[in-house]
């Protein structure tokens, strides 16, 4: 592990130290200087899909303006890499990409499809490896196929120090198991989109590298997530849409997209009770934690 690599995981696991900084206001940290407040992060974005195909530079201006400034984009399948890579390309100042195998897109031939993943980690820089977790929403059939999935993409995380980004659906228990197993110092990321309870977010917590992200479901009032989110220490939250998927209220239903970052921080200030500048602040500085940006 390179001095950075550590010291990237070394700030992820001293965030309770650093949100004292920063709430006290003696933080002078690298942060603050070069990601000044105001600018949000959308940690979880498939940008590349064919739903923005009509409007992604458009789209992506409309983040730009909203602070929304930097998006990192989570891999799915083999199909999606080139998509990927050219926007990135477009993007470089806003667009990073991640590399992985979405769990509901494991088949029989995933140690072919990694294989091949795996490859490309030394023809670029990857963020972080994902997205990979387990889905037993759409397919039951195929968990132990996306458990043996998982648990390779764990190891490329461990070995290439890099964060991972865990999708968990209908299957808290099952990723729980895995990372009872194989959880240890060097294992540091990001449960995207997460909707646990507080048990479940508190049996994360003890794993010791791991964030919460939050998106457009905190504004569904059944979710339950406000009640949720007050129980996670906010040095741990991180922002995310997971567009074109999950759109927040008012746009439920509707196409997801990375300018709507700002209403999912709008709600997450009203539910901590704090100002929007300082969740900001504290979001971003906390994605900057978690990728070592
Ligand atoms: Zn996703």
């Amino acid at each position: 592990m390179s001095p950075m690599e550590l010291n990237r995981m070394m700030r992820i696991r001293a965030g309770f130290s650093n949100w004292i900084e920063i709430v006290s206001g003696q933080s002078n940290r690298r942060g603050s200087s070069t990601f000044g407040a105001m600018h949000l992060v959308d940690t979880h974005a498939h940008l590349y899909l064919p739903q923005f195909d009509e409007d992604r530079e458009a789209m992506i201006q409309r983040a730009i303006e909203a602070g929304v400034e930097k998006i990192f984009l989570p891999n799915i399948d083999l199909d999606t890499i080139p998509l990927m890579h050219s926007l990135c390309d477009r993007f470089p100042q806003n667009c990073f990409p991640m590399m992985g195998l979405h769990p509901c897109d494991v088949n029989e031939d995933f140690q072919s499809v990694l294989a091949q993943m795996r490859l490309m980690f030394s023809e670029r820089k990857y963020w972080a490896v994902g997205e990979t977790g387990i889905d037993l929403y759409w397919d039951k059939t195929k968990l132990d196929l996306q458990i043996a999935s998982f648990k390779i993409q764990i190891e490329w995380a461990k070995e290439l120090s890099l964060p991972i980004v865990i999708h968990a659906r209908e299957s808290f228990d099952e990723i729980f198991s895995v990372l009872d197993e194989v959880n240890d110092e060097r294992l540091t990321g990001v449960f995207h989109c997460f909707t646990g309870n507080e048990a479940q977010a508190k049996h994360i917590d003890g794993y010791g590298g791991f964030m919460f992200g939050f998106g457009g479901v905190l504004t569904h009032e059944k979710s339950g997530l406000s009640e949720t989110v007050k129980q996670i220490q906010p040095e741990k939250i991180v922002l995310e849409t997971d567009s074109p998927f999950l759109a927040p209220m008012p746009h439920r239903g509707k196409r997801n997209e990375s300018a709507y970052v700002r209403i999912v921080v709008e709600k997450l200030a009203t539910v901590l009770g704090r100002s929007i500048h300082d969740v900001e602040s504290i979001t971003t500085r906390n994605s900057e934690r978690l990728f070592g940006f």
